[in-house]
């Protein structure tokens, strides 16, 4: 049905047709609801994250041409060309897990958990992953053509429609009012889908042991929050088989969990969220303490260094679709 791969990625279509255009619209013709509408405008910015993880580890149309479209489009509503997500976290993350030459390495100038960290970890990280970002575009323009020119359109579509976007704010309704409903309606939600992709990064991998079949992600089992987050809490299954569709992660789940640390089973990010960082200011027993081997604390056994260089990216169309399965 419409091409689709799977066909419960319907409800991705409607999220990325529907609900990302039309909570702005509204808010643009509306200008009275930005602010009220903020928090569906974050979770929407948060969905739009996990949909473009999802749409790189899983291609969502059987047609190329389809998916080149898709990710452009998605592009606009996640703030940054989705290519990102390539270089940096299925050839890069996937494979190291949070230990040495991951670029988004929880622990890369403080072994602590709070919440000072946790926020700033955007910051720290992106500069990691921004080189290998730098690298996969270079790379591609001088090697893989058809690569680049996706890329390209990606980059066209986010300076296309927010550079609209803002323009149309501005004649609908003036400066001061126009720079409110733009920013709040349109790029908050989209910064925020960067941002919070980084920070779940954070929070599935912090304090846990990368070096455990089992114990490398911390994950949300919640059943109704990962409805609404296409199961973006199974991460443990999710690192297990990177390439599965979304739809089928709790299958998976359920075989590993019997496996799984109690701790690393939440039942609720924000009540995680809530423990760790703000019950945790006052009680350490609500902090999170490192499951088994810590990242920095390679097995013996293992003849991994302790080297945090970053290893190259690959843009041949091998490594690329290799990455993506
Ligand atoms: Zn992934």
């Amino acid at each position: 049905m419409l091409g689709l791969r799977e066909k419960s990625d319907l409800q991705t279509l409607v999220y990325a047709f529907v609900l990302f255009p039309l909570v702005p619209a509204v808010q643009y013709l509306r200008p009275e609801l930005v602010g009220w509408l903020l928090p569906l405008g974050l979770y929407l910015g948060f969905s739009a994250g996990v949909i473009t993880h999802n749409q790189n580890h899983c291609p969502t149309f059987e047609n190329k041409r389809l998916n080149t479209f898709y990710s452009a489009w998605l592009s606009i509503f996640y703030g940054y060309p989705i290519f990102g997500w390539i270089p940096t976290h299925n050839q890069n993350h996937h494979k190291f897990v949070n230990r040495a030459g991951d670029a988004s390495i929880t622990w890369r100038y403080s072994k602590k958990h709070n919440w000072t960290i946790a926020w700033t970890y955007f910051f720290v990280s992106q500069h990691f992953q921004g080189k290998l970002i730098k690298e996969y575009l270079l790379k591609a323009k001088a090697k893989n053509p058809a690569l680049f020119r996706g890329i390209l359109l990606q980059y066209v579509f986010v300076l296309v429609a927010h550079g609209s976007m803002a323009t149309l704010a501005v004649v609908l309704h003036g400066w001061k009012l126009g720079a409110w409903v733009y920013g709040v309606g349109f790029l908050v939600p989209a910064l925020f889908a960067l941002w919070a992709m980084f920070f779940i990064n954070y929070i599935q991998h912090v304090d846990c042991d990368p070096w455990s079949e089992y114990n490398h992600s911390r994950n949300f089992v919640g059943r109704a929050s990962n409805w609404l987050v296409f199961n973006a809490g199974l991460h443990a299954a999710h690192h297990k088989q990177a390439g599965l569709h979304w739809s089928k992660l709790w299958t998976l789940h359920d075989e590993l969990a019997p496996h799984i640390h109690p701790e690393l089973k939440q039942g609720s990010m924000w009540g995680f969220i809530l423990r760790t960082y703000v019950l945790g200011l006052f009680s350490d027993r609500f902090r999170t303490h490192q499951v088994g081997r810590a990242a920095w604390d390679p097995p013996e056994s293992s003849s991994e260094a302790l080297d945090l260089t970053l290893p190259p990216v690959d843009t041949t169309e091998a490594g690329v679709n290799a990455s993506m399965a």
